[in-house]
C-alpha cells in the first residue's frame, strides 16, 4: 500500500539546495564506486538514498508529462506480481489462470471505453504506448502490403514472411507512408523500428485547425501511385490534449482508407479515457473520441490515466490474423506455438513483441475491479474539472496566456479542455524561466514544451487522487506568487 509520504510530492523534500547536494553526493560517492567483490550490507541505505533522489510521480500535484499515479490496490497487485514472478507468455489454461486474467482485464477496459469486445480480437498488454505504436505500425505494414498484393491478384504476400523489400517488389509497390497530424514523437520512433523510416511520416495537418487532417491533402497522398499508407490518428495531442477522432470526421477517413486499402492506427495513449465520461456533461470530449471505434488498431497506456504502475501499455486491433502473422514465434515446439483458434485466448508471445513477460495485467485487473466503471468515471471527471478550473484561472490572469489562443481573454470556451492546460507567461522574460520557477517552488511539478515556436508550460492532470479545489489552489498560489515576484523584480 502507498504510505502517506509517498503520495506527497517527492521533489525537494527539504530544500532545493539540499536536494541538489544530495544528488551530487550520490553521483560522486555511492554511484562512483566499483561493483563490490563481496556482497554489501549497506544496500538498504543505498536504496533509501537513491529513492530520495528520484522524482516520484505518485503525488496529485505532479503535473509533468502525462504520468498518472498508482492506485493503492494496483500497488498491492504489483507487489504480488513480483512475488509470483510468473511468466505470462503462453496460454496454459490447465496450469495457470494468468492469461485469462489478462484477457478479462483487456475486455473490461473495452467495456469501460464503450468498445465492442467482438470487434477487438487482438488484445494485449505492452510496456507502454510506444510499444503499442510499434505493434500498430507493424500490423499496419503487414496489412497494407498484403492488401496491395490482393488488389494485384496475389494472395498472402506478407512482410512477415518475405521481408519488407521483397514483399514490396512482389506486390509492385515502391513505398509505405504514414499519414498523420501532429503525431506523438513515438510514432516517428516506431516507424524507424519497423523499418519504414522516420521520413515516411508525413504530417498532413490542416493549418487552420490545431490537429485535424487537411482532407484534400490526405486524399492526394492516398492517391499517390505505387504507394500504400498507414493513417495514424492522434487522440490526445500531447501539448493540448485535443482529439482528431470525432465521429463524423473519422467516418470520412475510414471511407478514404477503405478505398485505398489503408490501415488506421489511433494513438490514444491517454485520450481514450474521455470515452467513459457522461456525454451530457462533457459533449465535446465524448464526441471527440467517438470515432476511435472505426480504427483498425488502438494504442493506449495503463500507466498514465488508468493509474497503474509502470510499465503498462495497451494494444487492441481488429485483425488477429495479422497479429499472428507478424508476431508468430514460429518453430519453438516447447512453447506450443502454431496458429491458434481465433475464439480462444491467444498465447501472448504470438501476438506481441515480447516472449517472456511480466504479469502486468494484474494491477490493471485489480484497479478496474476495485473502482469499477463509476470509480474510473469519477477519477477522470475530477481530472477534467481540475484542468478546467486551472485553465479558467490562467485565462483570467493578465500575467499568463492560455494556449492555443486565438480568442483573447475572457471568451475562451472551456468545454473542449480535457486534462492538459497549456499556457505561457505573457512577459517573454518571465516565460523563459517559468518552468524552473514553478518546479523550484517544490509544491508542484510541470513540464515545459514549445508551442508556435515559443516556450510554453504544460500542466497535465492525471493522478487518481486529484481534488479540483485543492489542486487548483496549489497551482494558483504558485503561479500568483511567481507573477507577483516577477512584477516586483524579486526573481
Ligand atoms: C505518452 C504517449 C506516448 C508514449 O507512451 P509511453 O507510455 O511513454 O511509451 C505515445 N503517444 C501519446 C499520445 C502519449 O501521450
Amino acid at each position: 500500500m502507498l504510505s502517506t509520504s509517498q503520495s506527497q510530492l517527492a521533489l525537494y523534500p527539504s530544500s532545493r539546495e539540499e536536494y541538489a547536494r544530495h544528488i551530487e553526493q550520490l553521483k560522486t560517492q555511492l554511484l562512483a564506486s566499483h561493483l563490490p567483490i563481496e556482497g554489501s550490507k549497506d544496500t538498504e541505505l543505498h536504496l533509501q538514498a537513491i529513492s530520495k533522489a528520484v522524482i516520484g510521480a505518485t503525488a496529485p500535484s505532479y503535473f509533468g508529462f502525462v504520468t498518472g499515479g498508482v492506485t493503492p490496490v494496483a500497488a498491492r497487485a504489483d507487489n504480488l506480481v513480483t512475488q509470483l514472478d510468473a511468466n505470462v507468455q503462453v496460454h496454459l489454461p490447465k496450469y495457470s489462470i494468468a492469461t485469462v486474467v489478462e484477457d478479462t482485464a483487456l475486455r473490461w477496459l473495452l467495456e469501460l471505453l464503450k468498445l465492442d469486445e467482438r470487434d477487438w480480437k487482438h488484445r494485449t498488454f505492452t510496456t507502454g504506448a510506444t510499444a503499442s505504436n510499434i505493434l500498430g505500425l507493424a500490423c499496419g505494414r503487414d496489412f497494407v502490403v498484403r492488401e496491395a498484393g490482393r488488389r494485384n491478384g496475389l494472395e498472402d504476400v506478407s512482410v512477415a514472411e518475405f521481408g519488407l523489400s521483397d514483399a514490396l517488389k512482389l506486390v509492385g509497390i515502391e513505398g509505405i507512408q504514414i499519414l498523420t497530424t501532429m503525431p506523438h514523437s513515438s510514432i516517428r520512433k516506431a516507424s524507424s523500428v519497423v523499418g519504414l523510416g522516420r521520413n515516411s511520416v508525413i504530417d498532413v495537418t490542416d493549418p487552420s485547425t490545431p490537429l485535424l487532417f487537411d482532407l484534400e491533402a490526405l486524399k492526394k497522398h492516398l492517391n499517390k501511385p505505387k504507394t500504400v499508407s498507414i493513417v495514424a490518428v492522434s487522440c490526445g495531442e500531447v501539448n493540448t490534449g485535443q482529439f482528431a477522432t470525432t465521429r463524423n470526421y473519422m467516418h470520412e477517413i475510414r471511407k478514404l482508407c477503405d478505398d485505398h486499402g489503408a490501415w488506421i492506427h489511433v494513438d490514444a495513449a491517454f485520450g481514450i479515457l474521455a470515452r467513459c465520461l457522461p456525454a451530457e456533461k462533457f459533449p465535446l470530449l465524448v464526441d471527440g473520441t467517438a470515432g476511435i471505434e472505426l480504427a483498425d488498431s488502438i494504442a493506449s497506456d495503463g500507466h498514465k490515466l488508468f493509474n497503474v504502475p509502470y510499465d503498462c501499455g495497451i494494444f487492441w486491433s481488429k485483425h488477429r490474423d495479422v497479429a499472428e502473422s507478424v508476431f508468430q514465434n514460429a518453430g519453438a515446439a516447447y512453447l506450443g506455438s502454431a496458429y491458434s483458434d481465433p475464439n480462444t485466448i491467444a498465447s501472448p508471445l504470438n501476438i506481441g513483441i515480447e516472449n517472456s513477460r511480466r504479469f502486468r495485467a494484474l494491477p490493471m485487473y485489480a484497479s478496474l475491479h476495485a473502482y469499477g466503471i463509476q470509480g474510473y468515471v469519477d477519477i477522470i471527471e475530477r481530472q477534467v474539472n481540475t484542468a478546467r478550473r486551472v485553465a479558467s484561472w490562467v485565462n483570467e490572469h493578465e500575467a499568463y496566456t492560455l494556449l492555443p489562443s486565438k480568442t483573447g481573454k475572457g471568451v475562451k470556451n472551456m468545454d473542449n479542455i480535457y486534462m492538459i492546460v497549456l499556457f505561457r507567461a505573457s512577459d517573454s522574460g518571465l516565460n523563459d524561466i517559468l518552468v524552473d520557477l514553478i518546479n523550484e517552488s517544490g509544491q508542484m511539478y510541470v513540464s515545459g514544451t514549445a508551442w508556435d515556436d515559443q516556450k510554453a508550460v504544460r500542466i497535465a492532470i492525471s493522478n487518481w487522487q486529484v481534488v479540483p479545489e485543492r489542486e487548483a489552489k496549489v497551482v494558483e498560489s504558485v503561479l500568483e506568487k511567481i507573477a507577483n515576484d516577477w512584477a516586483e523584480r524579486l526573481v
